[in-house]
């Protein structure tokens, strides 16, 4: 049977994104699309998104925010190459800046009105073009408040609401007051629903009034029922687990693939694995390092916050190239000291340590190819994406044993010579240390296990088909429970 879903959600891939989520509101609707869901992506149009390459659509629709009343304007789109409808919530006041959720330092004061009402509009856009949910899709926080807003909407009287959580360290947590943006009934404002510690918190609100919660990996599911994960929604969650699956997002083998990639020196598969070698020599040229034939490089691509480990990385860089024979490529951008101090670690290690400060896609898919192996030493990781296109890149995944790392990553076996990866449990610059070492080991001192796993790993698939199935799976479960 084919399902009418109402994808909402704040960041989408080819339009706005500022990280992991943007790819899957891009690539989840699609995927659901192609297995034969009618599927209606809607995300807020922010100033980055230029007007004239969108369609403009003649509606004009209210929103009650509180005590005002507040008409928007909407757009339509395709996603990137499909089929699949995305409209565009247009409302300057909220959007018409250059962040999506902050100037680039400080969230902006009014995040609760933007994404509450964002909430409200998308779910009346979704009226407005006549589509009929039999889903409702929220995404994180920023989408939250459409759970309870619908439950009081007659029209979304036979949609089943499914939140996912992206990632828990982001709850949009404001003043008690906020609440009234919602104009739903103040009995909704109590422990089990939206009050935390006296303040208002959107995600948990949602968690408690969706027909299912979904995380994007079996493992962090698991892990956000624990204090040290939970954020302090951990028995919240707990307390709603039977409606918690975990889902695996998977990737787009169309633009990460090393036998088509265009950004890279040489392309190569399972059957041309030696081919490899003349990405790594281009990155080493890139970054002007100078290392030996049989020395490893290891890369890095993320944002510099602390979920990322990036406190562990730099408690042992200096350790890692002073007592190791090994490169390292660091591509990332983020908080300040982090920057800094890794651009010192480049300028102090100038043949093997090279740095970009800054984004880029192209030199992501470099590193991908060029490397031998790519560290991930984050504190937590609700999936993660670049240890998959790692995987795909035949450059084994040294990870930290959390979330999505921990469900995709198999540790190397020494006595069998199974896996396709490294891992550590310890948050400790030591434990990264000894595995990093361990596995610059492996790959100078037993190429034959090393090489094996990278074909492992080259063979494994993370598809998005597969995923969508599950999501549908989820959806059915929903529906069933909403009655
Ligand atoms: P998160 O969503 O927590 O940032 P993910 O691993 O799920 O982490 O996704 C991050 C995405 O952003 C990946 O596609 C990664 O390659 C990309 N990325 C992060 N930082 C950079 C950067 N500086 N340059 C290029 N791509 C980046």
């Amino acid at each position: 049977m084919s399902l009418n879903v109402l994808f909402v959600v704040s960041e989408v891939e080819g339009f706005a994104k500022t990280g992991g989520l943007a790819d899957v509101g891009y690539a989840l609707p699609k995927a659901l699309a192609e297995i034969g869901h009618n599927v209606v992506v809607v995300m807020p149009r922010y100033y980055v998104i230029d007007k004239n390459t969108l369609e403009h659509i003649p509606i004009s629709s209210d929103v009650l925010l509180g005590e005002s009343t507040l008409r928007f304007g909407a757009f339509k789109s395709k996603l990137l190459d499909s089929d699949v409808d995305i409209y565009f919530v247009d409302y300057e006041a909220f959007f018409g800046r250059k962040g999506l959720y902050d100037d680039g330092f400080v969230a902006y004061h009014d995040n609760a009105e933007r994404f509450i009402f964002f909430s409200k509009a998308a779910l009346e856009l979704s009226k407005s073009i006549g589509f009929k949910p039999d889903i409702v899709h929220l995404n994180d926080w920023q989408t939250a408040a459409a759970g309870v807003v619908l439950r009081h909407d007659d029209y979304f009287r036979d949609s089943a609401v499914v939140l996912t959580i992206h990632n828990l360290q982001h709850q949009g947590f404001f003043d008690k007051q906020k609440f009234g943006l919602l104009n739903v009934d103040w009995s909704h404002f109590n422990p089990f629903e939206f009050e935390a510690l006296g303040g208002l918190n959107l995600l948990k609100g949602g968690i408690a009034l969706a027909d299912a919660i979904t995380t994007v990996s079996k493992k962090y599911s698991q892990e956000i029922q624990t204090p040290q994960f939970g954020f302090g929604l951990h028995e919240h969650i707990k307390a709603h687990s039977f409606k918690l699956f975990g889902i695996l997002n998977g990737v787009d083998y169309k633009q990460w693939n090393p036998k088509t990639d265009r950004f890279i020196k040489s392309n190569y598969d399972i059957d041309s694995l030696e081919n490899k070698q003349r990405c790594k020599e281009e990155l080493v040229s890139i970054f002007n390092l100078s290392l030996n034939d049989n020395t490893p490089l290891i890369g890095f691509i993320g944002r510099l916050v602390k979920q990322k480990g990036i406190e562990l990385l730099a408690a042992s860089i200096e350790d890692v190239l002073k007592r190791l024979d090994v490169g390292f490529v660091l591509l990332g951008a983020g908080e300040l000291w982090a920057e800094q101090f890794f651009s010192n670690i480049a300028a102090r290690f100038r043949d093997r340590f090279g740095c970009f400060i800054g984004y880029s896609y192209e030199l992501a898919h470099k590193i991908e190819a060029g490397c031998d192996m790519f560290l991930m030493p984050s504190l937590f990781e609700p999936c993660g994406l670049n240890q998959i296109y790692s995987l795909r890149y035949a450059t084994l995944p040294i990870v930290r044993a959390v979330g999505g790392l921990d469900d995709t990553v198999k540790n190397y076996d020494t006595k069998t010579g199974e896996g396709w990866g490294f891992k550590f449990w310890d948050a400790t610059p030591k434990a990264l240390f000894d595995t990093v070492k361990w596995a610059i080991s492996v790959f100078k001192e037993n190429k034959k296990d090393f090489t094996a796993m990278q074909k492992r790993a080259m063979q494994l698939r993370f598809d998005w088909k597969n995923s969508a199935k599950n999501y549908v799976d989820v959806y059915s479960w929903a529906r069933i429970y909403k009655r």
